[in-house]
């Protein structure tokens, strides 16, 4: 085996490094030296960013019907020049059978091309047993939302390969209760979204098992009760992690501040929710469940309003820097590991870790403080490179 190097200076100490490593295991991780050195001008270097909620790419859903092995591949492959590492392609509210679709595709995907599989940590299922009030359901079709049914979960979860590994549910859809245990003694974490609960139900889905919030303060009315209502009851709930969609569009910074005082550093996990839209340009997009606007400044809305958003055109390493600029007590650290660690952890999937016998999922960027912006230059997967640049080249 032949080793591979890449120097810059490390995300979390800002030391500069070089780190060397040999198939998908980082040997050794060595201070820089030389006279040329210095800090300022040395690019960083930091894990591989895990995404759990992608859910598409440049006009691909991974929840297509007919979903083709191509299509999946285009609606992955994007992400590595955003510098990650591994995701969960995420499937939202759909018929039954394009679900099926989009399931046995990625199943097929990874069995068919590895250094896919070594991307796809697992899937996403987000949906489709979640909330049907206007405004908590999102830009989820009402048409397909519908009753928890596990006999359907079990098929999915056999067409994905075992690959779903996160469903985001509402705890007072029916039969979502008796489902949570369900899916949490098969190995599935199960996360609360998409809801209207009562603080009773959202009490209850933790007790059954829940573990998350997706996208906390969002998928959520427009207007709610000032207390209780499940945004604060998710808030306090410690058995929750919580994952927030940090891309300067989804909720103002003093949500992702209070939800890390609250959370802790270890709670925390951030996704840029890139809808299968991501990558187009602004105009309207209709499809069969839902119509979407892009909208000049970059947001994704419900076609024919302006307050419901449909996911996100960011990617993850924009949301790392935009938490960063959103609230000061964040670090770069701090939020490169919540879209990293913390969701390697939560998963139990093995994330790049800058130390020897790590894996060698590794990124190199250039990080503009004042313009909140990540310029990823090189992506490792399993210590192989498969995204190279260089500075300022588009
Ligand atoms: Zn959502």
């Amino acid at each position: 085996m032949t080793v591979q190097r890449l120097s810059g200076k490390r995300y979390d100490t800002l030391e500069p490094v070089m780190i060397s490593w040999e198939g998908d295991r980082i040997s050794t991780v060595e201070p820089l030296r030389g006279e040329h050195v210095t800090t300022e001008d040395l690019p960083y270097l930091a894990p591989g960013l895990f995404d759990i909620q992608i859910n598409g790419y440049g006009g691909i859903w991974f929840c297509k019907k007919g979903l083709s092995v191509d299509e999946a591949i285009q609606a992955i492959e994007p992400f590595l020049s955003a510098g990650v590492t591994k995701l969960f392609p995420t499937l939202i509210t759909s018929s039954h059978e394009a679900l099926v679709d989009g399931f046995s595709t990625l199943n097929q995907v990874c069995q068919e091309y590895p250094e896919i599989a070594q991307m796809v940590a697992g899937c996403h299922l987000e949906g489709p047993y979640l909330s049907a009030e206007e405004g908590s359901r999102g830009a989820h079709p009402l048409e397909h939302i519908r009753p928890a049914n596990w006999v359907e979960f079990c098929k999915l979860q056999e067409l994905s390969g075992n690959r779903i590994k996160l469903i985001t549910v509402a705890p007072e859809q029916e039969g979502v209760l008796d489902f949570i245990p369900k899916a949490v003694n098969s190995g599935v974490v199960v996360s609360i979204g998409h809801t209207a609960a009562n603080p009773e139900q959202i009490r209850a889905a933790a007790d059954a098992g829940a573990r998350m919030s997706t996208h906390l303060g969002n998928g959520a009315q427009g207007m709610i009760r000032r207390h209780p209502n499940y945004i604060w009851e998710q808030l306090a709930e410690d058995r929750l992690h919580c994952c927030l969609i940090t891309d300067g569009h989804h909720i103002p910074a003093s949500i992702a501040k209070v939800a890390y005082r609250v959370k802790g550093y270890e709670r925390m996990l951030i996704t840029c929710d890139a809808s299968g839209l991501a990558g187009l340009p602004p105009g309207l997009y209709e499809s069969e469940s839902v119509d979407v606007e892009i909208l000049e400044d970059g947001r994704h809305v419900i076609a024919g309003q302006r307050q419901l958003l449909a996911g996100s055109g960011a990617t993850t390493e924009m949301c790392v820097a935009e938490l960063v600029r959103m609230v000061d007590e964040i670090s770069l650290s701090d939020a490169v590991d919540f879209a990293s660690r913390n969701p390697g952890k939560l998963f139990g999937v093995e994330t790049g870790i800058l130390e020897p016998g790590g894996l060698a999922d590794l990124i190199q960027f250039e990080y503009d403080v004042d313009a909140a912006k990540i310029e990823v230059l090189k992506t490792v997967v399993s210590g192989n490179e498969r995204f190279s640049k260089t500075k300022g080249e588009t």
